[in-house]
């Protein structure tokens, strides 16, 4: 089994660097235009000149055909898909958000944490790919070498065809991505809820995320569901309407920096990780809020 970190232009090379002193890789793919591979530390190095990602993982695929390999590149978007395709192309797997990686024989094993950091998952992989979160890599000293390149034939386009694109309207902010995040729950009493809530988003610039029980009675899309089977968000402030605090909603919040709860149930779970709790019907709460 070997080891290939792949890179591009698209992330931090220094972060590259030390993605690639941490796994100590067989060699390099790098997709996209000549960067600053000489920064990799690797003997080879595999070049695909285009930035067409599908096209990468299906050339990745037919030049590893048979052979056990094991990807890691880090967790940004143009990875993902570079991997992503290259593990369905080859029917193999893809771990992502890895914290740890070391060799063993004929395998890579990996770990992660799951559940909001209470569960620490080991997987062992023998071919496929793997995303590593670069917020557990100690930045290194690059260890200059100027690899021998190979070039893979990037002429030919992809042969996938988009069916569908549903994209998000402007007006909606990204839960992943927003610094305020304002949630509801059932307590909100009904969809309706949710249009008082966007009027206190869009007073703090906030976006709107909920918990699952209200996504799945379809009082808002799937796309703001917050915790274990939706989102996980780690904005600077988490204001929570009428949400209990169910185990699997907080593995998706629970490390914002600040978590603000707003319930009628003194007793509510939520209780235990906000850092301020309202024991208080949520209308009259938001309404305070959204005039003053
Ligand atoms: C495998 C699995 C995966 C799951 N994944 C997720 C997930 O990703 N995300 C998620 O959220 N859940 C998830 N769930 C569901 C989860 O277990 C809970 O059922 C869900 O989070 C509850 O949503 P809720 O807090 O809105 O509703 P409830 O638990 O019904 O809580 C409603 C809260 O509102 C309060 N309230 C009522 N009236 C008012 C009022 N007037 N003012 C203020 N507060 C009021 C109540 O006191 C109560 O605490 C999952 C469950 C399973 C089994």
């Amino acid at each position: 089994m070997k080891v290939f970190l792949l890179a591009h232009n698209h992330v931090d090379s220094s972060l590259l660097t030390a993605l690639s002193n941490y796994i100590s890789p067989n060699g390099a793919i790098w997709v996209g235009k000549k960067g600053d591979w000489d920064t990799l530390g690797v003997e080879s190095l595999i070049h695909f000149d285009s930035e067409d990602s599908l096209s990468a993982g299906k050339a990745l695929s037919e030049y590893f055909s048979g052979e056990q390999v094991v990807i890691v590149g880090l967790e940004d978007l143009f990875s993902g898909e570079i991997l992503s395709s290259f593990s369905s192309i080859s029917c193999q797997g893809l771990v992502w958000g890895c914290h740890s990686f070391s060799k063993e024989d004929a395998l890579v094993s990996l770990q992660k944490y799951g559940f909001g950091g209470k569960v620490l998952y080991t997987s062992k992989l023998g071919s496929g790919s793997v995303q590593f979160n670069s917020k557990f890599l100690d930045p290194g000293k690059p260890n200059l070498k100027q690899p021998d390149v190979i070039s893979l034939d990037s002429s030919s386009s992809h042969s996938f065809t988009l069916l569908d694109f549903d994209s998000i309207p402007d007006e909606e902010k990204d839960i992943s991505s927003s610094e305020i995040v304002v949630s509801g729950g059932r307590g909100i009493q009904g969809p309706e809820g949710f249009e008082s809530l966007k009027k206190l988003a869009k007073k703090l610039d906030a976006a709107i995320g909920a918990s699952r029980a209200v996504v799945d009675m379809g009082w808002i899309d799937y796309s703001h569901q917050v915790g274990q089977t939706g989102k996980s968000v780690m904005p600077k402030l988490y204001i929570a309407f009428g949400i209990s605090g169910a185990v699997q909603h907080r593995a998706g919040m629970q490390n914002s920096s600040v978590i603000v709860a707003i319930n009628t149930d003194r007793n509510a779970p939520i209780f235990d990780i906000c850092d301020y709790g309202i024991v208080a019907d949520w209308k009259e709460v938001l309404e305070k809020w959204v005039d003053s």
